[in-house]
């Protein structure tokens, strides 16, 4: 191991303001859309579900910064600004001339990314007097996140967490305990929805798109209660544009500017957010930096999905939403990155990709596990499965660089640490784990049916 070199800002470098790209995207996304009427959705349509502000967010298409309220930012600085890593040990160990950098957003109370988003979301529905939440969470990410930012406005959280990940990742469901938050398993007898699935498919081990279902069902027959989203939605998106804002500014320090930006992909957040603020200047016509999205060949809704209108979740009560997906009742293989079991990408990020503006790849299981490993051993930090994509997508392109002889500059976001995740590597370490492919048949049945979008025929 060699030694890494650190890019550190202070806690007045934390940006005042997020960054929304919609302004800036030469072709918008189109509207989202009440399913019942297919007439194009309002903020105010939105008031039921989520909290004022983030409804606002969501349909925000004109201000290019929003400004990062003061206890949000004040929230921020228990762990932020985040480091920016030169990863020496890594460049040695692949022995390429590519400057590979990693933005550490492990270094979060609760270890990943997904803590930016979640202050904010609980902030706003404090401020309206909401004393509720419901939530879902697959790996159990984004839960623990919003049960940390939910105690600290005193709000009461319920979490459906996926029924293979509560089994899989007993200690996620302990922190969510630990901060306070009630959490049940997914598919559950708690709603219609759960107990429409459990009658259906007694054995069902649950998806992202089924735990939506029923916390969003809770959320709209609680009163004073909303629901929080982790990830796809447009205002999430924006929240975590803190991570390339930082990361900007860092790589100046550094003295060089990235020829590619790489996220791992499960709806999108930690991807939009370590690359928007660097895409502005892309759009802008000044730069020409490649975004790259990693993605696991299991649930590759960018390279293979179509673009429709198709639900945020499985039981269709969330908005019709303009995405690349594989279709709300697409069942992704038991990997174990989690937060990337998800069916569908965010209506910014699907237009960006049909707009030729980032790339996407996918990632078989067993290569993302060498990535991890190699990382581990070179950096001494051991990355979260779903961050291991985004390092395995950047280990290819050392590679590239290295057979061209180019000292090309990567950077990528390192969304959260996998010690909570060491069953998983046991299983790699024993062989047990194996790569799934998709057969084309599996995609059209589960994407017919949805309706096309205006422009992307
Ligand atoms: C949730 C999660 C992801 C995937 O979600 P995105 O919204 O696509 O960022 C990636 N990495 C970690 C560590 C996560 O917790």
């Amino acid at each position: 191991m060699s030694e890494s070199k650190k890019f550190i800002l202070q806690e007045q470098d934390i940006p005042t303001a997020w960054f929304n790209i919609i302004p800036a995207m030469p072709v918008k996304p189109a509207p989202m859309l009440d399913p019942a009427s297919k007439r194009p959705l309002t903020a105010e349509d939105l008031f039921p579900l989520f909290s004022e502000e983030a409804a606002r967010q969501e349909l925000n298409f004109t201000d290019s910064w929003i400004e990062i309220p003061e206890q949000v930012r004040d929230l921020y600085k228990i762990w932020r600004p985040t480091p920016l890593v030169r990863a020496r040990g890594l460049e040695k160990a692949l022995d390429t001339p590519a400057h590979i950098y990693f933005k550490n957003e492990s270094v979060s109370p609760v270890g990943s990314h997904k803590l930016n988003s979640a202050i904010p979301q609980a902030y706003y529905c404090k401020q309206q007097g909401v004393t509720n939440i419901t939530t879902e969470t697959g790996a159990g990410q984004w839960g623990t996140a919003l049960s940390l930012a939910s105690k600290m406005f005193g709000i009461e959280l319920a979490v459906y967490m996926v029924k293979i990940s509560f089994n899989q990742k007993p200690y996620r469901r302990s922190m969510m305990q630990t901060y306070g938050a009630q959490v049940i398993a997914s598919p559950s007898m708690s709603t219609r929805a759960g107990r429409k699935i459990i009658t259906e498919h007694p054995n069902y081990q649950g998806s992202l798109g089924t735990a939506i279902s029923e916390a969003v069902e809770l959320a709209m027959s609680t009163p004073n209660c909303k629901y929080a989203l982790g990830s796809v939605m447009n205002h999430v998106a924006l929240h975590q544009t803190v991570i390339g804002l930082e990361a900007e500014r860092q790589m100046e320090m550094a003295g060089e500017y990235p020829d590619i930006v790489i996220g791992c992909f499960g709806g999108g957040s930690n991807f939009s957010g370590i690359s928007f603020p660097f895409m502005r200047h892309n759009l802008a016509g000044d730069r020409t930096t490649r975004f790259i999205a990693a993605e696991p060949a299991s649930c590759p809704k960018l390279t293979k999905g179509a673009m429709r209108y198709d639900f945020g979740d499985e039981a269709g009560y969330t908005p019709l939403i303009p995405m690349l997906t594989l279709g709300h009742n697409f069942s992704p293989a038991n990997i174990h990155a989690g937060g990337l079991r998800y069916h569908g990408a965010g209506a910014v990020v699907s237009q960006l990709k049909a707009d030729g503006l980032m790339e996407a790849v996918d990632i078989p299981q067993l290569e993302t596990f060498e990535a991890a490993t190699l990382f581990a051993k070179s950096e001494g930090l051991i990355p979260a499965p779903e961050s291991s994509h985004a390092i395995a997508a950047a280990i290819r392109e050392a590679k590239r660089a290295k057979e061209a002889g180019e000292a090309k500059v990567i950077l990528f976001n390192l969304s959260g640490h996998g010690l909570i995740d060491m069953a998983a590597y046991d299983r790699y370490f024993a062989g047990d784990l194996a790569n799934y492919d998709l057969s084309e048949t599996d995609l059209t049945e589960t994407i017919a049916g949805l309706d096309m979008v205006p422009g992307h025929e």
